[in-house]
């Protein structure tokens, strides 16, 4: 089983994490009307690229999101970064 490094919590087994987006994806307006397509691509369409992605992780043992830069091929995290300036327990 792979590991993740939480940046609150360190290493931990890939089963308490959830991916939740890929980075630079900009949720449209929904003060104005949008259509399914749109809506659909938004929340569906990936670029899944080869190599090395940027995406939006949570930790579900922590609650907490944070960016891991990971290389698709191999599977190797190669940067986490927390996405707010501190923690507290
Ligand atoms: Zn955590």
């Amino acid at each position: 089983m792979q590991q993740f490094p939480c940046p609150y919590c360190g290493l931990r087994n890939e089963t308490e994490f959830h991916f939740a987006a890929e980075s630079g994806k900009t949720r449209p307006d929904t003060n104005t009307p949008i259509d399914d397509k749109h809506w659909s691509d938004y929340l569906y369409q990936n670029y899944n690229p080869k190599g090395t992605s940027k995406e939006v992780w949570m930790h579900l043992a922590c609650r907490e999101v944070f960016l891991m830069t990971r290389d698709t091929v191999n599977m190797d995290v190669l940067e986490v970064q927390a996405l707010r300036g501190e923690h507290h327990d």
